[in-house]
């Protein structure tokens, strides 16, 4: 989905990361939750917002090992991994209430991983009217909220629905 983000200041801190080419997905793994905008952190994977959002509350699940497909995963791993997709579209479902949602992961540079080298899967929140004339006449796509307001209350709302759940 080839959209250009309007007002988007962040978008700096990402492209400067990527200047060094590290995976950022093992530097969120090293760095602050709220410099990686890591909203979750299970036993084997985590959640975080992606920084070239294609909607609002647009997140990111992968598993900590630098692994390049779903083939290299334990069981446990991938159970841990499903597990923390269920936890985020709890918590997208009850702060955005979205009436649909993408769910996918580009395997390769081929189908269009930008990071093909480890695992991640994108969660894509849908709302009705989502996808108006703009970004079909423009290459533009408007978001939103801002992904400070999303990030924290993503964080929130997922860290009280783990807790009610583990309960
Ligand atoms: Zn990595």
């Amino acid at each position: 989905m080839g959209y250009k983000v309007l007002w988007a200041p962040w978008r700096m801190k990402y492209i400067a990361m990527h200047q060094g080419k590290t995976c950022i997905f093992c530097d969120a793994r090293s760095k602050s939750d709220d410099e990686s905008y890591v909203i979750f952190r299970s036993s084997n994977s985590f959640a975080m917002l992606n920084l070239y959002p294609y909607n609002t509350a647009h997140v990111m699940i992968a598993p900590y090992r630098h692994v390049n497909s779903f083939e290299l995963l334990s069981d446990e791993e991938l159970l841990d991994l499903m597990k923390l997709m269920r936890l985020v579209l709890k918590s997208i479902d009850s702060e955005y209430r979205p009436q649909g949602y993408n769910i996918g992961a580009n395997l390769g540079r081929v189908a269009g991983a930008g990071i093909e080298d480890h695992l991640h899967l994108h969660i894509v929140p849908r709302w009705l009217g989502d996808t108006n004339y703009m970004p079909l006449i423009a290459g533009v796509k408007v978001i939103p909220e801002d992904i400070n307001e999303t990030y924290s209350r993503l964080r929130k709302s997922i860290n009280e629905i783990f807790k009610l759940s583990s309960k």
